[in-house]
């Protein structure tokens, strides 16, 4: 999967979500030390590291999940680091979790469940579970019970429904991973075009490569710091980067 070349200037906006010196531990042991990360309207950012290395703790800062020990999290130039989890959805966060989370009924269902939370008149509901079904090709699943769809399918089912908040920005940690390589490029092209809704997207991932096809920076975290940012191009340049992770993917 090649990214085609993209002509925003993502710089010559305000970010859409600013993480400043964000430090998390859990019982006294530092998970993430002094985060700092940036994400400009429009753009997918990648956030990698070993496991166990923080990443989907600094996702659960950025939604509310966790009470961060210090530092302090912007969305739109807001302040909303003492903002409960459903107040930050409500003001655009939506994130994906890394565990297959599905409710246990039909794949139309699914997408009706979480629109008749946000939408309020039933004939918008309905135009966009319909309008979703047909863009995250779901249409031929609709009466299949969530539970019984694909690995890939359950990402697509899982990214389509992001959007019916009308997120700012999409958290997505680890949407490929575990699929056929045939499947990541499906999934990549369902990444793409969340993008081209105009929201800012951070994606996780250890596969580095397929990350790095579809993202415009990315952050490493290592040592409970970001140890290198920047493009991917960049990235690969980082010793420390290369040290600590990519030790392998020269080959
Ligand atoms: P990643 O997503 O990069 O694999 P995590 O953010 O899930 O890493 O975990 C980072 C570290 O924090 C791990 O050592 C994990 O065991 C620990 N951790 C994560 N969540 C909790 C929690 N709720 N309570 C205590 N420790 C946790
Ligand atoms: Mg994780």
């Amino acid at each position: 999967m090649k990214k085609s070349f993209r002509i925003i200037k993502f710089k010559k906006n305000k970010p859409v979500l600013q993480v400043k010196s964000v430090s998390k531990s859990f019982d006294g042991r530092p998970i993430l030390k002094k985060i700092n990360l940036d994400l400009f309207p429009g753009e997918i950012v990648g956030l990698i590291g070993p496991n166990g290395s923080g990443k989907s703790t600094l996702y659960g800062a950025i939604i509310g999940q966790y009470k961060i020990d210090n530092g302090s999290i912007f969305l739109n130039q807001k302040e909303i680091t003492s903002e409960p989890i459903h107040i930050r959805a409500k003001l655009g966060i939506a994130y994906l979790s890394q565990y297959r989370s599905v409710f246990n009924m039909t794949v139309f269902d699914n997408l009706l469940g979480i629109c008749q939370i946000t939408i309020k008149e039933k004939e918008k509901q309905r135009l966009m579970v319909e309008k979703l079904l047909t863009e995250f090709n779901l249409q031929h699943l609709r009466n299949i019970n969530a539970n019984s769809l694909s690995g890939g399918e359950v990402r697509r089912l899982q990214i389509a429904r992001t959007l019916i908040n009308n997120p700012k920005i999409i958290l997505l940690d680890e949407p490929m991973a575990a699929l056929d390589p045939i499947i990541v490029q499906d999934i990549q092209k369902f990444i793409l075009k969340l993008q081209s809704y105009g929201c800012g997207i951070i994606i996780t991932d250890h596969q580095v490569q397929n990350l790095f096809e579809i993202v415009d920076r990315a952050y490493v975290i290592g040592e409970q710091t970001i140890i290198a940012s920047g493009r991917p191009k960049d990235i690969l340049k980082s010793t420390k980067a290369r040290e600590l992770y990519f030790g392998s993917f020269e080959n």
